[in-house]
C-alpha cells in the first residue's frame, strides 16, 4: 500500500511517500481501506519526538481517519465489508479496572493510533472492531475524520470532567486549534455563554461564527484576565478552557469563585509558574483529561452526523503531499481542520 512514514523522527523532510507492507487484520480487528486523514498537532509532535519517548520506525503518522471496511479478522461478526467508517484512535484493552468502570481513555494499556501504533496517512489500516463507528449516508469522511479526536476531547474535558452547565460562562484561551473550536460549538449546545481569547482576526471571527459571544483580541488587551473579570460583573467566569499551558497564571485569574480550570493539553509550554492562592482562595480546581472514553465518542459523533455540531474544514491535501499539509498547520495557518485525501 501506499503510506506517508518516517525512518527517523527530525523535521518536515523526515516523512516519505512510498509503498508499506499493508496491515493484516487480526483477530477482533477490522481492515480498513481508508479515503480520509486529517491532521492533529500531535502529529507534528510524534515526527518530532519528544524525550522519553520510544517509537518504533518505520513509523506512519496520523490519529484521525475515514473509509470503507476492506476485510474483517476473525470473530468479527457485526460489521460489512464495504460498511463506511470512521474510526476512534483512543486503543484500550477492555480488561482493566478503568476499562471496566467506563474510564478507557485511563486504560493502564492505553495507545494511540498514529503515536503508539501506525497510524492513518496510509491506503490502509488495520483497527480494532469497536473503535468503528459507521458514517451515515451522504455524510463526508473528511468531515467524520475531522471531528473523532478533537470533538471527543472536548466533549470529555467540558462535559464528562467539567460537568458544564447550562448558563455558566466559559473562557476559552486561544481561537486557532481544533480542540478549542470543537470546545467552542459544544460549549454553546450545552447553553453556555462563551468568551474566546484569540490573537488573530480571522480566528477570532471564525470563534464568533461557530457561536462565541464575547471576543477578546489579546494584541489590543494585554491584561485580559482583567478584561474578563469586567465583561462578567466583576465575577469571573465558571470555566476556564486552558490548552496553551503558559497561560495558566492569567487563566487562575480569569477564573471567578468556585470556577474549573478545564486542560487537555499545552500548545504552548507544559511548565509554568503558578501562585497557590489563586486556587484556595477561590477555590479553583484544576481539571486534566486526555481524549474522551468510547462512550464520549458515539455521543459526540451522534451529534455531529445529526448537523449539530460541526467540524470546520480547512484545506484537502493528497495523501503524497502530506508533508505541506504538515507545514501549514506548523504555520498556524489553517482555518479549521486539515484533511489528506486518500484515492
Ligand atoms: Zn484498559
Amino acid at each position: 500500500m501506499k503510506a506517508i512514514f518516517f525512518h527517523n523522527q527530525g523535521d518536515i523532510d523526515v516523512l516519505e511517500y512510498g509503498d508499506f507492507p499493508t496491515p493484516e487484520p487480526g483477530p477482533g480487528q477490522v481492515l480498513v481501506r481508508l479515503k480520509a486523514a486529517a491532521l492533529n498537532r500531535l502529529d507534528l509532535w510524534v515526527r518530532e519526538g519528544w524525550s522519553g519517548q520510544n517509537l518504533e520506525c518505520p513509523h506512519i503518522p496520523g490519529a484521525d481517519g475515514a473509509g470503507e471496511i476492506s476485510a474483517l479478522g476473525s470473530g468479527v461478526n457485526n460489521w460489512s465489508v464495504g460498511d463506511r467508517v470512521v474510526i476512534n484512535s483512543n486503543l484500550s484493552c477492555g480488561t482493566c479496572q478503568y476499562c471496566l468502570a467506563g474510564f478507557d481513555n485511563r486504560c493502564l494499556n492505553w495507545g494511540l493510533l498514529g503515536e503508539t501504533r501506525h497510524g492513518t496517512y496510509a491506503e490502509y489500516i488495520a483497527v480494532p472492531a469497536r473503535n468503528l463507528l459507521t458514517i451515515p449516508d451522504g455524510f463526508s469522511e473528511h468531515t467524520a475524520a475531522a471531528a473523532a479526536l478533537v470533538f471527543q476531547t472536548a466533549w470529555h474535558s467540558l462535559i464528562g470532567r467539567g460537568e458544564l452547565r447550562a448558563g455558566e460562562t466559559v473562557l476559552i484561551v486561544g481561537a486557532s486549534g481544533g480542540v478549542n473550536q470543537a470546545c467552542i460549538q459544544v460549549a454553546k449546545l450545552s447553553g453556555a455563554t462563551v468568551y474566546v481569547i484569540g490573537s488573530h482576526p480571522d480566528k477570532l471571527a471564525l470563534a464568533e461564527s461557530l457561536g462565541a459571544d464575547f471576543l477578546i483580541d489579546r494584541t489590543k488587551e494585554s491584561d485580559w484576565p482583567k478584561v474578563v473579570y469586567l465583561m462578567t460583573n466583576k465575577r469571573g467566569v465558571d470555566v476556564v478552557v486552558d490548552n496553551v499551558g503558559t497561560t495558566f497564571p492569567e487563566s487562575l485569574k480569569a477564573a471567578g469563585r468556585g470556577g474549573r480550570i478545564l486542560t487537555v493539553g499545552n500548545t504552548g509550554h507544559p511548565k509554568v509558574e503558578i501562585d497557590n492562592r489563586y486556587i484556595f482562595a477561590k477555590h479553583l480546581s484544576l481539571i486534566g483529561s486526555t481524549m474522551g472514553t468510547h462512550h464520549d465518542f458515539r455521543t459526540v459523533m451522534e451529534l455531529v452526523f445529526s448537523g449539530r455540531l460541526n467540524p470546520i474544514l480547512d484545506q484537502t491535501y493528497p495523501l503524497s503531499e502530506a508533508g505541506a499539509a504538515q507545514q501549514r498547520l506548523a504555520r498556524g495557518e489553517q482555518m479549521g481542520k486539515i484533511t489528506l485525501a486518500i484515492d
